[in-house]
């Protein structure tokens, strides 16, 4: 799971984690339905029924913007592209679908598809409020609001800027004409970072004639897309460098490894200092035990050192990420900025083959990069 965000479960065996920031908005939703708008349209409801129909109407919007994500997480791996997970966050959500689409019509299809539910969804609402217009009642409150909100989803992520839903729609569209998937993607991206730029501006404009509070959440959205863009094709670019590469190629065979009976004194003096490696692998009779850290020997007071064992400290297997020396070099990056660590241990059955580090992928990619590979 990433940080700074709760796991909710699966739903289709898709993950779905809520970041925390998701809470400011669902608070700030059912407050402002409940002392703002509802009270506007329908007055004279008894206060805590303003609350319960915010709350709820804020749980549904929730829904909303689930259903949208789960729309394209689904049409994608039905397409054979697999998806992680799906976080909800501030703006709405993100589904951390891990490869790019395989083909154009691919990308086309599992990207209307979350547009398309967000405009199902507001007639859906819409008809509900429709058949119950003119009538004082909470559901009609209640699928008025869901319905608008609804629309406005689905026209916010039309907007052409990548990695929106517009911005991909428009990356398909290019890549289908061009058949060259990298000028499509550096387009979108160049036509992100300009609507971006518009939104700011638009935002600065609003600021200066004093509606600062629209003209500052503009500018922030716009913001928000500028460094979206710019991030996707630094993603894209790293994607492509490291595509079809595994971690054998780049793992480090002759790391320091330690034996489980070692001392702490010993494992410092032989082996931390001269190798300088943080996190050393515990070997008996052939097989990994766990690691043992520099973070963890600092728990450890200087004056015990000579009498504590490596075993003592050690994190256990169970406890450490490993990846298999077959794996996808960009899964390992993933895994890696994931867990925020520097070095994974590369496995099979139990034994080591070797250390993947950090460092070393970097100037994997640079090296590439460099020589234009
Ligand atoms: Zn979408």
């Amino acid at each position: 799971m990433m940080r700074n965000a709760l796991s909710l479960g699966r739903i289709f065996g898709i993950e779905i984690e809520l970041d925390y920031s998701w809470f400011i908005i669902f608070i700030l939703v059912a407050w402002s339905l409940a002392v703002g708008y509802f009270p506007q349209g329908y007055p004279g409801w008894p206060a805590g029924l303003y609350w319960g129909v915010g709350l709820v109407t804020s749980l549904l919007f929730f829904g909303s913007v689930l259903a949208h994500e789960l729309a394209h997480s689904l049409m994608a791996r039905r397409h054979g592209t697999p998806v992680r997970s799906i976080r909800l966050f501030i703006f709405g959500g993100v589904s951390q679908i891990t490869e790019e689409p395989k083909s154009a019509r691919d990308e086309f299809r599992f990207t209307i598809a979350g547009p398309l539910t967000s405009l199902a969804l507001g007639l859906v609402f819409g008809g509900i409020w429709w058949a119950m217009r003119g009538r004082d009642h909470p559901l009609a409150a209640l699928a008025q609001w869901l319905s608008f909100v609804n629309f406005m989803l689905a026209g916010f992520n039309l907007i052409p800027g990548f990695p929106l839903d517009g911005g991909r729609l428009f990356r398909s569209l290019v890549w289908a004409i061009t058949k060259d998937l990298r000028r499509a993607t550096q387009l979108a991206a160049a036509i992100g970072r300009a609507v971006a730029f518009l939104f700011i501006l638009a935002g600065v404009m609003l600021i200066f004639r004093g509606l600062w509070i629209n003209g500052l959440w503009l500018a922030f959205i716009g913001w928000f897309l500028e460094n979206a863009a710019a991030q996707s094709w630094r993603q894209f670019t790293l994607q492509e460098l490291l595509q079809g590469h595994k971690v054998r190629e780049v793992l480090t065979s002759d790391w320091p490894q330690v034996p489980p009976e070692l001392s702490l004194q010993e494992l410092v003096e032989e082996h931390v200092l001269t190798s300088l490696r943080r996190c050393l692998p515990v070997i008996s009779e052939g097989r990994l035990l766990g690691v043992v850290t520099v973070h963890k020997l600092r728990e450890v007071p200087r004056e015990r050192w000579a009498t504590t064992r490596v075993a003592e400290v050690m994190i256990p297997l169970e406890q450490v990420k490993t990846i298999a020396p077959e794996a996808e070099l960009l899964a390992a990056l993933q895994l890696m900025t994931q867990e925020d660590i520097n070095q994974l241990p590369v496995v099979t059955d139990e034994s080591l083959v070797g250390m993947l580090a950090r460092d070393k992928i970097l100037a994997f990619i640079q090296t590439r990069a460099e020589l234009g590979i």
